[in-house]
């Protein structure tokens, strides 16, 4: 362990500024948020071959920072990282450090996402490895209880959009939804957006849909306004995972914007004292019905979706009337937790106690739970930000 915060043991990072305030995860993945240390003892039983054995050269490999041995796609990390995850146990004990390192974050209700299909490789049926993220996360529940400390954790499975498998897996989540005292909470569609349209898993979200599950999708990311379009009008999805190219359906001077550029030309814009900006109508849909987004900053900013933080468009979303949320992506790839996003976004555009206030309780009421469990989590909220200061 590296060090403490909010009490409890982390892998990554020093004390943060944000730690404490409250808060709560709607955006990280499972097998993106491994500890380094357990990457690298789960290795060993499984035969995995890492790159590093050091946990900081591991970590700095897996987040990008290190670049040597070079990977021919993204996706050949996760499949390192799912690769130790095919067993009960395994699935078991990484949920499980899922819920301590976001205690250590200040979480006090998250939904972590993972792909029930990238984890039967070793011929582990789909509802038993649901059951053994439920296990994990009940007992990293367990255990921030026993130290003092309060938090939820539930589970949201995730389609792939590049997979045929997402009715599968939307089929199983309609059997065992109610399982496992309400683990799980809804459903997401992830992976590659370009040539993978989410019109080709409507099958699986209408059913959810139907079902009355709660939907979210990856959208935004890699492609622009129309798969936003697809996403809340096809898909019915409550939230958007991103979402931050939505900023392409606002127009400046009559001009539609670019994402990569878009802070710089609306700077540009006021400094020369004419800039008029004006949402599309996907972009006033999303913001009229305060449809949630999942905002993953430090996620965007390595050239997916913008080429630095400063080039984010989250306070230009925020100034222009959309519902937003703050969220990691993955904890380990993306080299960061709520805290550092919070710290980051602070020193890239001057939030403050009451823009993060207002994330949060987006937040909230973007949490896939009841309207008395949203109640009491807003209370729970709003006390601990009462009771926080900056140090
Ligand atoms: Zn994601």
């Amino acid at each position: 362990m590296n060090s403490t915060l909010n009490g409890y043991p982390r892998w990554s990072g020093d004390n943060e500024p944000w730690g404490a305030f409250p808060k709560v995860s709607l955006h990280d993945h499972l097998d993106g948020s491994l500890r380094p240390e357990t990457l690298i003892e789960l290795s060993e039983s499984t035969g995995a071959e890492l790159p590093y054995t050091d946990p900081g050269m591991l970590y700095g490999w897996l987040s990008g920072e290190i670049t040597e041995p070079p990977v021919k796609h993204w996706d050949d990390k996760f499949a390192l990282t799912t690769s130790v995850m095919q067993t009960e146990e395994n699935i078991a004990r990484i949920a499980r450090e899922w819920v301590l390192e976001a205690a250590a974050d200040g979480v006090l209700y998250g939904e972590v996402r993972w792909a029930p299909e990238k984890h039967t490789l070793g011929g582990l049926p789909l509802t038993v490895a649901i059951g053994a993220v439920a296990t994990g996360l009940r007992q990293g529940e367990d255990e921030v209880s026993a130290a003092g400390g309060r938090i939820r954790a539930r589970q949201l499975l995730c389609g792939m959009r590049s997979s045929t498998l997402s009715f599968e897996i939307a089929r199983t989540l309609v059997k065992v939804y109610r399982s496992w005292g309400d683990s799980i909470a809804g459903f997401d569609i992830a992976g590659p957006e370009d040539g993978f349209p989410i019109r080709d898993h409507l099958d699986a979200t209408t059913l959810l849909d139907r079902e009355e599950i709660p939907v979210t999708v990856h959208t935004g990311e890699h492609e622009g306004p129309h798969s936003v379009w697809e996403t809340v009008h096809l898909a019915h999805a409550q939230r958007l995972g991103h979402g931050a190219r939505i900023i392409e359906d606002v127009t400046l001077n009559g001009r539609p914007l670019n994402t990569r550029t878009a802070v710089r030309e609306v700077a540009a814009a006021r400094e020369a004292g004419d800039a008029v900006l004006q949402l599309g109508r996907t972009a006033q849909w999303v913001v009229d019905r305060g449809i949630p987004l999942e905002m993953c900053v430090s996620s965007n900013s390595k050239g997916t979706v913008v080429d630095g933080i400063p080039d984010h468009p989250i306070d230009l979303l925020r100034e222009l009337g959309f519902t937003l949320t703050v969220n990691p992506d993955n904890r380990g790839m993306s080299q960061t937790n709520i805290s550092v996003e919070f710290r980051r976004i602070a020193e890239a555009f001057g939030w403050g106690i009451e823009e993060f206030t207002w994330a949060e309780l987006n937040a909230v009421e973007a949490a896939f739970l009841s309207r008395a469990e949203k109640d009491q989590l807003r209370e729970d909220v709003l006390q601990r930000i009462r009771e926080f200061s900056l140090p």
